[in-house]
This record gives C-alpha cells, structure tokens and sequence, in this order.
C-alpha cells in the first residue's frame, strides 16, 4: 500500500473568477479573506495509504458529523508563501522546511507522516493552476495554507483510520496594516500557551484555540499580541501566539529563546538566526527571563525586541506590558537591526538579493 505516490489529477475550476475580478480582489486583500480558485486534495487511509490526488475547484468540503476532527481536534497545519519575482516568476521559500516539520507535527498528533515530496508536489502544483492569483506589491504574496485532519465517523477515541489533507491559497497583503510600525506585547499572568511533553512545538490547531483566550486578555489591556512565559516557573520567555521571539542587546548581539518542545521551530526564526550570524552577529540561544527583560530595557542595555513568522515576516515590538508593571524597549519604535534583517530575509525572499543559503525554489 501507498508505495508509489498518488499522480495528481488537474480538474480546472469551471466558474474561476474573471481576469478583472481577480485584479481587484488581490490588490488590497488584507490577510486571509482572498483565496483562489483552486485547492489541493490528498486523501489517506491505513488501507490504501496516500491516494485520489488532486487540484480541482475550491469548494465547501461535505463531512460526516462524526467526523473525528471534529470531537478531537486531531489537526496539524502548515504555512508559507509564494513570492513574485521582479522578471514576472515566482518562488517558494524553504518548503522542504515545512514539509519537514508537517512531518514531525504528523508523528506528534499521531497522524500519518506525508512524504516530503508529495506534500511539496501538492504546493507546486495548486500554485502553477493559480499562479495570476500572486499579488505583485510590496509586502503582498500568495498564501498557502497545508492542512490535515482526522476523517474518520468513529466516536471512540483513538488516532483516526482515515485522513484529509488539503492546500488552500490566499492572496495577502501586509499582515500588520502601517508596516513596520512596533507592536505592544502582553505578558500574560493567567494562561500558558505549551507545557514539557505537550504539543508546543508541533503546528496543530489546538495550540491556537486555546491561545484565543489570552489574545483576548492581550487586547483587553490595550496590547497587539499576547507573550506566553514557561509554565513551570512563570519566568522564561517562550514566544508569541504564532511568533517567535528575538532580542537585540547594545553589543549588537542577538538572543532567542532556544527550542526545546514547548517552542514552534519557526523557518522564520531559523533563517534569521542564520542571516545574523552571516552578517557576523553573535546569536545566542538562551533561557530569558522576563524579570532581566525588564531590567534590561530600563537601563538600556537591551535596544531592539522583534516578533517573526511567516505571516507577520519582521516585526518590531515597542512595549512590553503586564498586569503591574510596563516599559518601552529601545525608543519604543522599529530599530535598525531588526530593519536590517527584515531587509536581508525579504529581499532573498523577493529574489531581490542573492540567495546564498540556497533557500529558494523557483517554481516558474
Ligand atoms: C507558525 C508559527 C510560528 C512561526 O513559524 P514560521 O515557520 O516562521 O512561519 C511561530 N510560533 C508558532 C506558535 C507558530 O504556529
């Protein structure tokens, strides 16, 4: 079973959206609300492994109520983005990246791991059916959004029998409206987003719902985005909701919290750590605490702070805020370090600069 991968069939979308229609639709479409006409569909079972491959029309999918998903939660997901390039062209950014850690999500989940090919086949060819829907501004990309969920009509719980596995696209523009402007940051006192042995560090839906809750707080006290703390000690910084976290300290050297099971290993992340060090900064992978944090922004030794991920890219933080306690970090506005390597990864990103990582994968 499953041993030969499943060849995709191409079923065009018969209603797609006119040239004109398009146009409008994708030069401001905000995040997440464009998508194209297209999606891909991998189906698998434990009898038949992965099979019925396919691009066809995106439409409102028919499930059974009793669909396990649906009880259990038993979903990963993945992001990334197709990038236009200056000649017309386009091009993905580390995909066999996210094929990788779709993998490992899989495995954590209990799901069946897709091979990377066939997860990155699936990318290439929604993206060649819906290569006009790429938005060509500043800032603007296409957005494709892996996904797999337990199909299995069974109540009983245990690791589903069947499986759907879909890619949707989405133009977007900017994912924080005005740009780099700096983002405030709760320190959340109440929740905890991952815990040793949890699923921190795969990308799973469940993750999400039940960081909404401290989002909410977040924006209650008048701040962008929620910071979660480690669960033991209340202490270490761990990262955003969806985002990771860097600090850029006055000798120009850099620290992100390191991975260790209850942080997403972001390719954003990764990149940067490596762009840095490039650029002969020094990057330490450290514990940090939220008392030094505060501590450091007051006298000045910490000047820049940002948040990074597929989505949102670069983005600076300004503030810090708590349930007893708030300070600005640097002047409180973007710094130039976090500039810079905004600058460094989206322009390789864009095909702007040279790639000497070897990071992209031109698909046309
Ligand atoms: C997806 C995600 C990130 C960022 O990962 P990238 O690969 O850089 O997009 C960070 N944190 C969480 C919780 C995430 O789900």
């Amino acid at each position: 079973m499953g041993d030969t991968p499943p060849q995709f069939t191409f079923e065009p979308n018969a209603n797609a959206v006119s040239a004109a229609e398009r146009a409008g639709l994708i030069a401001d479409p905000g995040f997440g609300r464009v998508f194209t006409d297209h999606m891909a569909v991998v189906r698998y079972s434990d009898a038949k492994g992965w099979y019925d491959a396919r691009i066809t029309a995106r439409a409102p999918l028919q499930m059974d109520p009793a669909s396990s998903v649906l009880h259990y939660a038993q979903e990963i997901f993945e992001g990334l983005k197709a990038y236009r390039l200056p000649d017309g062209g386009a091009q993905l950014f580390r995909p066999e990246a996210n094929a990788r850690r779709f993998r490992h999500s899989a495995r954590r989940l209990a799901m069946p791991e897709m091979p990377e090919s066939l997860f990155i086949e699936s990318i290439e060819r929604l993206v060649e059916a819906d290569r006009a829907w790429i938005p060509q501004a500043d800032g603007a990309a296409l957005y494709l959004r892996p996904f797999m969920i337990a199909s299995e009509v069974f109540l009983g719980v245990k690791p589903s029998s069947d499986y759907l596995y879909m890619v949707i696209a989405s133009a977007v523009g900017a994912y924080f409206k005005g740009g780099a402007k700096a983002i405030s940051l709760w320190a959340t006192p109440t929740y905890s987003r991952a815990g040793p042995g949890g699923t921190g560090d795969a990308k799973c839906g469940g993750n999400y719902a039940s960081s909404l809750i401290a989002q909410a707080e977040a924006t209650r006290n008048g701040c962008d985005q929620v910071v979660f703390l480690d669960t033991k000690e209340h202490r270490w910084v761990e990262e955003l909701g969806g985002m990771n976290i860097f600090f850029v300290f006055e000798d120009g050297s850099l620290l992100t919290p390191p991975l260790g099971g209850t942080i997403l290993p972001g390719i954003t992340r990764d990149s940067l750590v490596a762009l840095a060090r490039a650029e002969g900064l020094t990057v330490r992978e450290e514990l940090y605490g939220i008392d030094q944090w505060r501590a450091d922004a007051e006298s000045g030794r910490l000047r820049e702070c940002f948040a990074c991920g597929t989505a949102a890219v670069v983005t600076p933080i300004g503030q810090l805020k708590g349930p007893d306690f708030g300070f600005v970090i640097g002047n409180g506005g973007p710094g130039m370090v976090t500039g810079k390597l905004h600058d460094a990864l989206v322009s390789i990103q864009r095909g702007t600069a040279p790639d000497p990582h070897g990071w992209s994968r031109r698909l046309f």
